[in-house]
């Protein structure tokens, strides 16, 4: 399935299109993986409709993706054909940067993301160095790995991010795959923390209430409580607003988003300093993931048993599953199942 065009998604709801291609050829020590799944995330929205476009077109977008290793470029060792292998939207950083050298590989200076600068997922093939995929817990099976690989992934750094301490209350803005995921995680992580939920939708809430929050409320709700930290997972300017009037002094709200959509920005103006912002509190945002990051969190995962909840699509499905995705129905994380 196959992007051409960047355009908006109301306009032109198939964005993609079915092509039949021959399989990528793997070079140097690339992989060639047949994808047995690959997750929809909502940053293909972003790159169809130009708020990071692809570098070329037409682009396969698509960067959770699991598979059977079938080839091996020339200088590839680590796997062998019938190894289970997961991508990540980090597709390769340069390794000699100072970023990548300070551990921060996520902001390398020649950041390639798999699915905007790389063929991605969407796809019976891909290839990828073997430098970056990620051997898959046996626990899980193809497609509940994939939405870990994105939404997991990103999901642990944020909450890293925040600097949470058992026992500190954490909020958490949209309720989507990373989301739901992240909720898992704090649980695991911090037995002690109180989740309290924001989400438009009270489908959304009331999933939040059965995933053990103790509180879950609209957007513009105030929580009962101050919070000491909140994620934000919106595409929205809303939430972040919102968000900053529920933090309690020192409070750090950490913005889980690629890009965030133009529509409501204006909600900024109703930004009141001594509500929002006074009191030392902090905004801080997430940039793409580490190979740490994708590696400690499946680890994770695994020790914790997750099971993500997962709504199958067929390939040929993809148009369909973003579209529900840009109409925000959402419960658990989407798959394209080949
Ligand atoms: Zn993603
Ligand atoms: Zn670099």
């Amino acid at each position: 399935m196959i992007l051409e065009k960047v355009g908006s998604m109301p306009e032109n709801k198939r964005p993609l299109t079915w092509v039949e291609m021959a399989p990528p050829a793997p070079h140097g020590d690339d992989l060639l993986v047949k994808v047995s799944a690959c997750g929809v995330c909502h940053t293909e929205l972003d790159e169809i409709e130009g708020r990071t476009p692809p570098s070329t077109l037409p682009m396969i977008l698509g960067h959770q993706v699991v598979g059977q290793v079938q080839g091996l470029g020339p200088d590839a060792h680590r796997y062998k054909p019938g190894d289970r292998v997961g991508v990540a939207w980090i597709f390769s950083a340069c390794g000699v940067c100072r970023f990548c050298r300070e551990g921060y590989e996520n902001l390398c200076l020649d950041f390639k993301a798999t699915g905007r600068d790389a063929h991605g997922g969407y796809a019976e093939h891909m290839t990828v160095s073997e430098r970056f995929v990620y051997r898959i817990p046996e626990f899980f099976s193809d497609r509940e790995a994939a939405p870990l690989l994105c939404a997991g992934a990103i999901g642990y750094r944020s909450l890293h991010l925040t600097q949470l301490v058992n026992g500190q209350r954490l909020g958490l803005t949209g309720f989507g795959a990373s989301a739901h995921l992240v909720m898992k995680l704090a649980s695991h992580l911090y037995p002690d923390t109180g989740i309290y939920v924001f989400a438009r939708s009270e489908n959304e809430q009331a999933f939040a209430r059965e995933l053990g929050a103790v509180w879950a409320g609209n957007t513009h709700d105030t929580a009962p409580v101050k919070l000491h930290a909140i994620i934000d997972t919106t595409p929205a300017w809303k939430p972040v607003v919102e968000a900053l009037g529920n933090l309690a002094a020192r409070g750090r709200l950490v913005i889980n988003a690629i890009r965030k959509e133009g529509s409501d920005q204006n909600y900024l103006l109703k930004m009141d300093y001594p509500s929002h912002l006074w009191l030392e509190k902090e905004i801080k945002s997430v940039a793409n993931v580490t190979r740490q990051d994708v590696e400690s969190f499946l680890a994770l995962a695994a020790d914790m048993r997750i099971r993500p909840e997962v709504q199958e699509f067929s390939l040929s499905e993809a148009n369909q599953a973003l579209l529900e995705l840009k109409e925000r129905k959402i419960r658990g994380a989407k798959v394209l199942v080949l």
